[in-house]
Order: structure tokens, then C-alpha cells, then sequence
């Protein structure tokens, strides 16, 4: 990055983030001071040639621009400390996004630029759309906050697509963000402890929509829909998605079908029926997103069935493992609260469900609709005693304590029943009561279930 050369930039948050940030910054000439709570971190930064200090003690009239990492808060509740600092010294506080935007807007301003946000779906949105571009041949760059931090990716230039997942954490930070396709998938009340209200929240999510070249807004609710009649009464561009038929520019999804609508015309653009990594309503949403913004990128339609077929999916997000027999094994451990198990629960039947950690509030309340598909339960973790006063007598479950007896016991029963059923850990928890966190989870279930006899993994 050499938008910063010869001034002296300081930075908050040695993460994985921070630290590709700082180094970018000092590659491209700038003096970069760098801090962390954590004095481990400092001590990282340090031996690779960072400099690290103290930032109560720096000289702030010297410091051009303070950088932030995405996830110290900015405003709520209160400011971090080193963010008020920066204010009180009348220092600009940026992040890497606009790091890259800025370097973006130097180097190769029509360089194709996709920004994706939304409460959910980001990751599966950001990756498949990455997978169908990579397979229709595209030099392709994915990061941001999914995988690679956007400054360790190679620069934009020439037809270079960057593909690039935004936490509104990121957003608030990029006041340049102004991205050649910008996609916003959806608002639910999330993250609201961080930004205070959910007014503010939407606010930070239409700002990556509002200066886009194309804005693909997802409208199945309310207040993404108003995002998207916001964004066209001001000019922008805007192709909608949806799970309901649409009469206006956009893609929505009819069942499993993609369906393109340009002025009064429609038509299938591809089927996601059969296509195990994208099962769901909520699928059909990330998917028909992908769909408009490979449209929009000129991939044909050829490609893009091509492209939605052989996506492999991201691992831990309804993942399927393997089956035995007419068993289908899948780990879900992504889902952390009872709204992400029920994406699950939607999309299949008969199901061994494996459940549990520390809940959440509310527990499996929500869930109770999808009892009924429920064969039996398995539950594990913090959690055990609660969840089964709520499963009650319509659920039978059996207390397994742990994730590896848990998926013992559900082989076993599936084995027994001998007809088609899906074992399914969607634990609707988080899991730091047993494992350090989601992945670790999930990752054992499927070490656990690649173990059993019998097994045709998927993938392995
Ligand atoms: P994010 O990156 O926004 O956290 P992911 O793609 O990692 O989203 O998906 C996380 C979870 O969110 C999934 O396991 C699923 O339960 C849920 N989810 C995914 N896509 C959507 C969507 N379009 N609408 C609602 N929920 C979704």
C-alpha cells in the first residue's frame, strides 16, 4: 500500500488483519506504530521489524491516520480507548477495506471490485460466487473477512476481480468504499450490541450498497427492502434478489429454480436442484445473489450452472460428511443459535439430531415448529438438562454427554432404522462449554464420523 508513504500512520490490533495491515503500510513507506491489549501480539509485530509502542504515549500531531482493527468497538459502548485518543487528537480512523480502497482508487480504479455484507450468508455468498468466477476462467482474488486479510491478497489491477466479504465492522471504517458491484444480502437483529441500535446497523450495511455500480440488494426483509427503494430513488443501480417472484430487475428463486427478471421478461437462469452444498431457502438466497452478480460480470449462463454445480460449499455450514447406507451424515456446527439451527432443520427430514453446548438465550424454544421431524434427539454439553425439558416427551433424546458418544449412539440408531435418515449436528450453541470454538466442533464430528465403519466420505 503506498497511498502512506512518508507519514506516520498508527494501529490498533495485532490480529491477522492488523498485522497484513501494518505490513503493507511499511512496505509502501510509511512509519507505522502498532499496539495491542495483548502483549504477545506486540511482541509478534515486533519481530517482524513492526514498531510497537504504548499509543497513551505517542505524539499524536504526528500521525496522519489511525488504523483499527474490524471488532474493537468504535462507538458502542463506549469507544476503545485508542479510538478516543485519536478522536480527541482529530486523527481520521480508518480500516484496511479503505486502506484498499484508497490503493484501489491509485492503482487501477476500474479494476472489478465485489463487495458483499448482510447479516448471514456472507461467507457462502462471498465463496461461491469466488468458485463460479475461478471456474469460468476469471483471475480471481477472495478475502477480507472471510480467509485472507484484503491487504495480503494481490493488488487489483487490469480484469482482476476482488471478491470481498465486509463485516459492517469494516464498512463503518471505509468511508470510501465504493465498490463496482455491492451486494447486501439481508438484516437481522445481530451484532446490535455492537452498534448500538439496529437503525445504526442497517445504516452501515447501505453504505456499502449506496455507492456501488450495481447494487444487489436481497429484499425478503423489511428493512433491506427499504435499502433497496432508498438506493433507486437515488440513481444507484439495483438488481434485487429473492426467495418470492419478483416483477422488477433481479433474480429470485422459484423453489430450486433461478429465475432472471430484466424490465417485463423472465427466465430460468439455472437450477440449484440436487446441488447438496446449496440446500435450503436460505441457499436459494446466496445463490441467486452469486447468479446476479455473475450476470452482471458477464459470465455466461453455461458457466455459472457449471460453477453453482461443482461448489463444494464451505465447510461446517450444513456440510455433508458422508453417509452409510441411507444415513447421510452432516455437520453444522456453525450454527451457534437457535436461528441457524432452524435453517438446517428447514432443509431436512427424519432427522438424528445432535445438539447442545452453552445455549444461548431462548434455548431451542424457536424450534419447537420442527419437532415433528425430529426421530430423536442427542445431546451433549452445558446445556443437556434444559434442552430436554424442552424437547419434553415429543422429542425422544437420550443424554449423551459428550460429541463422541453422541455420534456412536446416532450411527448406531440409524443403522438400527434401517431407513433413510440424517444425522445432523446442528448444536444451536456455542460450543466454548467443550471445544475452544465452532471449528474444532466441527471438525471433530467429522474425524469422529469418517471414523465409523462403513463410512463413503464425502471429500475426504
Ligand atoms: P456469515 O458469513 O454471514 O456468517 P455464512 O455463509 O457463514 O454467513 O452462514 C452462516 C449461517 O447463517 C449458515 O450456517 C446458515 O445457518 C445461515 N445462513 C446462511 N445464509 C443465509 C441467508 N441467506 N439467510 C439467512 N441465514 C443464512
Amino acid at each position: 500500500v503506498t497511498s502512506f508513504a512518508g507519514k506516520t500512520v498508527a494501529l490498533f490490533g495485532l490480529g491477522g488483519s492488523g498485522l497484513a495491515t501494518a505490513l503493507a503500510l511499511k512496505e509502501g513507506g510509511a512509519r507505522v506504530i502498532a499496539c495491542d491489549d495483548n502483549p504477545a501480539k506486540m511482541a509478534e509485530a515486533d519481530a517482524k521489524g513492526i514498531e510497537t509502542a504504548d499509543l497513551r504515549n505517542i505524539d499524536w500531531s504526528k500521525v496522519s491516520s489511525f488504523i483499527l482493527s474490524p471488532g474493537v468497538p468504535l462507538t458502542h459502548p463506549e469507544p476503545h480507548w485508542s479510538a478516543r485518543l485519536a478522536n480527541e487528537a482529530g486523527v481520521e480512523i480508518i480500516g484496511d477495506i479503505e486502506l484498499f480502497c484508497r490503493e484501489r482508487a491509485k492503482i487501477a480504479p476500474n479494476a472489478p471490485f465485489v463487495a458483499i455484507t448482510g447479516t448471514n450468508g456472507k461467507s457462502t455468498t462471498t465463496a461461491l460466487i469466488a468458485h463460479i468466477l475461478r471456474e469460468a476462467g476469471r483471475d480471481v482474488q477472495m478475502g477480507g473477512n472471510i480467509g485472507t486479510a484484503i491487504l495480503s491478497l494481490e493488488p487489483p489491477s487490469g480484469s482482476r476481480i476482488h471478491v470481498v466479504e465486509c463485516s459492517s465492522f469494516q464498512i463503518d471504517l471505509a468511508p470510501s468504499l465504493a465498490p463496482t458491484i455491492g451486494v447486501h444480502l439481508n438484516l437481522s437483529p445481530d451484532h446490535i450490541d455492537r452498534h448500538g441500535t439496529m437503525e445504526l446497523y442497517a445504516a452501515i450495511k447501505e453504505r456499502l450498497v449506496a455507492k456501488a455500480g450495481l447494487a444487489v440488494i436481497g429484499v425478503d426483509d423489511p428493512m433491506s427492502r427499504a435499502i433497496a427503494e432508498r438506493c433507486e430513488a437515488s440513481g444507484v443501480n439495483v438488481a434485487r434478489v429473492s426467495v418470492e417472484p419478483l416483477h422488477v430487475k433481479g433474480i429470485f428463486a422459484d423453489g430450486e429454480t433461478l429465475v432472471g427478471v430484466t424490465g417485463a421478461d423472465a427466465a430460468a437462469v439455472a437450477d440449484v436442484a440436487g446441488i447438496g452444498s446449496l440446500r435450503g431457502a436460505h441457499n436459494a438466497q446466496n445463490a441467486a445473489a452469486a447468479v446476479a452478480i455473475a450476470l452482471a460480470l458477464n459470465v455466461s449462463p453455461d458457466e455459472i450452472r457449471s460453477g453453482l454445480h461443482t461448489f463444494p460449499g464451505l465447510p461446517h455450514r450444513m456440510e455433508e460428511v458422508g453417509r452409510i447406507g441411507s444415513a447421510l451424515f452432516i455437520n453444522d456446527s456453525k450454527a451457534t443459535n437457535a436461528d441457524s439451527t432452524e435453517k438446517a432443520l428447514k432443509s431436512f427430514d427424519d432427522i438424528l439430531w445432535i445438539l447442545g453446548g452453552k445455549a444461548k438465550e431462548g434455548g431451542i424454544e424457536p424450534l419447537k415448529p420442527y419437532f415433528p421431524k425430529i426421530r430423536k434427539a442427542y445431546l451433549i454439553g452445558a446445556s443437556a438438562e434444559e434442552f430436554a425439558r424442552t424437547l419434553g416427551d415429543e422429542v425422544p433424546h437420550a443424554q449423551c454427554g459428550t460429541l463422541d458418544k453422541a455420534v456412536e449412539q446416532a450411527a448406531s440408531d440409524a443403522q438400527t432404522l434401517g431407513a433413510p435418515a440424517v444425522v445432523l449436528l446442528s448444536p444451536a450453541c456455542a460450543s466454548y462449554d467443550q471445544f475452544p470454538n465452532y471449528e474444532v466442533r466441527g471438525n471433530h464430528f467429522r474425524d469422529l464420523v469418517r471414523a465409523l465403519p462403513g463410512i463413503e466420505a464425502k471429500g475426504a
